[in-house]
């Protein structure tokens, strides 16, 4: 798999912010498997640990969520990076785009830095 790479997110030293969802998803995978060997040694508790992981799965892609638009903000302003100046959120696709191109803070025009771009290059 190849990892993709945030500019405006490493600079700031959010990158671990876009894998949460993918831990979601690795968390559940490995609650299936639990779930099989649980349900070999004790068959009346099949299916316990699915019916407990997927709420746990879902609660951690759901703090993803909140933490890429609540946590990731500007070092200069403090604005949040992927919100509006109006409060919306910017759509992911959009978003993702614009961290990985390291473009300018909306809010304020701050941009990474040379140094912290370069290693792109
Ligand atoms: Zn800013």
């Amino acid at each position: 798999m190849k990892t993709v790479r945030y500019a405006l997110l490493e600079a700031i030293g959010k990158q671990w912010v876009v894998g949460v969802d993918m831990w979601a998803m690795a968390f559940f995978g490995v609650c299936v498997v639990a779930n099989f060997a649980v349900g070999y040694f004790r068959p009346d508790l099949f299916g316990i640990v699915v019916l407990v992981g997927l709420p746990v799965a879902f609660a951690i892609s759901f703090f993803g969520d909140e933490v890429f638009y609540r946590g990731v903000r500007c070092p200069a302003c403090k604005e949040r990076l992927n919100y509006f100046k109006n409060g919306k959120r910017v759509p992911s696709k959009q978003a993702f785009a614009q961290l990985r191109e390291g473009g300018r803070c909306r809010h304020c025009g701050w941009e990474p830095t040379a140094t912290s771009l370069l290693r792109f290059n």
